[in-house]
C-alpha cells in the first residue's frame, strides 16, 4: 500500500506532520477520471446502508479522481485526495465484494479502505493471476455484521 501525497512539486523526501513519508511511486503518481464501470462498482457498493455510506456517497462523482494503486496488473484503484494531513488510520468499508466468474465460482474479492472518512483505495484481490476491475455483474456483496467497533 502506498500513501500518495498530492504534492507532487517536493524533489527530496520529507516526513509530513503525519510522519508519513511519501515513497517516489507517489509523487510519478498518474491520475485519472474514474471510468463509467468503476463508478457503477462503487455507487453499488456505497449503496448499502451501512456506517459511513452516506459520507462516501457524496465524494463520489463521474469526476472523481483515481490512479493505479497497485503495480501487479491487477485493477486496485486509489482515490485522490488534496487533504492527506489528518489523521492516517485506514479503516475497511462494511461491505466486502466478492468478484465470481460466469459461473459464480469465486476469483477474488475487493477491498474498500477509508481514511480520514473519505475513500482511499479499493484493493482488487485473487488468488490466481491480477484481476482487472470487475463488471457489477461480477460482485456478489457481503455486508459484514459484528464488527466489533
Ligand atoms: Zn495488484
Amino acid at each position: 500500500m502506498i500513501y500518495p501525497s498530492r504534492t507532487a512539486s517536493w524533489t527530496s523526501p520529507r516526513v509530513s506532520g503525519t510522519g508519513l513519508v511519501p515513497s517516489c511511486q507517489a509523487c510519478e503518481m498518474d491520475t485519472r477520471r474514474i471510468s463509467p464501470n468503476e463508478l457503477e462498482v462503487m455507487q453499488a457498493w456505497l449503496a448499502h446502508d451501512v456506517a459511513d455510506a452516506a459520507v462516501l456517497r457524496t465524494q463520489l462523482t463521474a469526476e472523481t479522481e483515481v490512479y493505479r494503486s497497485c503495480s501487479c496488473g491487477c485493477g486496485s484503484i486509489g482515490f485522490v485526495n488534496i487533504d492527506e494531513s489528518l489523521d492516517p488510520g485506514v479503516s475497511i468499508f462494511d461491505v466486502d465484494a466478492e468478484i465470481v466468474d460466469e459461473n459464480g465460482a469465486t476469483v477474488g474479492g475487493m477491498t474498500l479502505l477509508i481514511r480520514n472518512g473519505r475513500l482511499h483505495d479499493v484493493d482488487v484481490h485473487t488468488w490466481l493471476d491480477p484481476l482487472p476491475f470487475p463488471t457489477v455483474e461480477e460482485v456478489r456483496w457481503h455486508p459484514r455484521t459484528g464488527r466489533d467497533d
